[in-house]
């Protein structure tokens, strides 16, 4: 069973290689090429993150495996291939799809990413969950970030494998990102085991903020510090690298990252007109509300005191107040 494992990982690696060389050297990646270049994708890029494309063929892989004498059932589980009802025959998952491959923490190359060229449905097709691939366990690009993680003693997490890639190509070579799910239990286990702080820089729409929220409790739950990053609304990491350049993001992205708390405090401004007295004291509470919830003594001290000196209220009102907001949480 073990043995087979590797069989899968080694199609996998096998394919990778394939779709590489159709992209950077064949006609058949032409256009592709000039997809990845229009998007600012540079050779090393493509070379680092072995970027390919899936040529649009129903048995390119297929007729590859089997000359390889892989078995196509094996293949099938291992997610390259899917069957066909019908009369049962074996044919590629991936047709027409720029090729990002997925690797385990060892390095192995376990699923794959396929992106579909410009708009379409899906606009990613991921390897399904298989004996080598756990979606929820992998984290995209942690086998190449993990010396820098360690050594920069932080981790930045981003939503998609475009990130991660144009962040590289900054110099930002400690992130990683979850594969279009919100981040696991486990994948903040595994971030935790190697650094104290992780930069969560999900991309500025609500969804990314929810989910930025939720990645948080797994991230302090392992005892690990969280910061949270914002862009412009409408952008993602790599739309702000390609318009202001990897210094500005550097800076003004991940230089201004705030405190969860911070973060919290910011975004509960937002649409409020805090000269009015009805929605400053609502938005007090709110934070205070946010403030009992803190684990810590010390940091629960230190934000009373921010509010109290930003709204000019002693603090003991506040402590007074806030549990109030305490009692009635229970
Ligand atoms: P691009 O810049 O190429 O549009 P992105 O990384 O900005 O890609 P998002 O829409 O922000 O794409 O999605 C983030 C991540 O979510 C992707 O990297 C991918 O893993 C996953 N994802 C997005 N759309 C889908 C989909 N339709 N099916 C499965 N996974 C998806
Ligand atoms: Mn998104
Ligand atoms: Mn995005
Ligand atoms: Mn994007």
């Amino acid at each position: 069973a073990t043995k087979e494992k590797e069989i899968m990982k080694e199609g996998h690696e096998l394919l990778a290689r394939l779709y590489h060389h159709c992209l950077t050297n064949t006609e058949y990646g032409q256009k592709a090429k000039e997809y990845l270049y229009n998007r600012g994708f540079t050779d090393e890029m493509i070379d680092h993150f072995q970027i390919g494309f899936a040529p649009e063929s129903w048995d390119f892989a297929t007729s590859f495996l089997q000359k390889r004498n892989f078995t196509l059932q094996t293949m099938e589980e291992a997610g390259i291939l899917a069957k066909r009802e019908f009369d049962r025959k074996f044919y590629d998952r991936f047709r027409s799809r720029i090729m990002f491959p997925i690797w385990d923490t060892q390095g192995k190359n376990i699923a794959f990413g396929g992106r579909i060229m410009g708009d379409g449905e899906p606009k990613y097709l991921n390897s399904p969950e298989t004996r080598i691939f756990h979606k929820s366990k992998t984290l995209y690009g942690y086998h190449m970030a993990r010396p820098d993680m360690r050594k920069d003693d932080k981790a930045i997490l981003f939503e998609g494998y475009v990130d991660v890639i144009a962040a590289w190509k900054a110099g930002i070579t400690n992130a990683v990102a979850t594969l279009g799910t919100s981040l696991t239990q486990d994948q903040a286990k595994l971030l935790s085991r190697n650094v104290n702080t992780v930069v969560i820089c999900y991309d500025s729409d609500q969804a990314g903020i929810n989910a930025a929220f939720r990645a948080t409790e797994h991230i302090e739950k392992m005892d690990c510090n969280v910061r949270i990053a914002q862009m412009p609304p409408g952008l993602d990491p790599d739309d702000y690298i390609q318009n202001y350049g990897g210094e500005r993001f550097k800076q003004d992205v991940l230089g201004a990252s705030l405190t969860v708390m911070a973060f919290k405090m910011q975004f509960m401004r937002r649409g409020k007109n805090l000269q009015d007295e009805g929605e400053r004291m609502r938005y007090i509470e709110e934070i205070l509300h946010e403030i009992a919830k803190l684990p810590k003594a010390v940091e629960r001290d230190h934000y009373l005191r921010q509010l109290a000196e930003e709204f000019n209220l002693s603090l003991d009102a506040l402590k007074q107040q806030q549990y109030q907001a305490f009692v009635n949480q229970k």
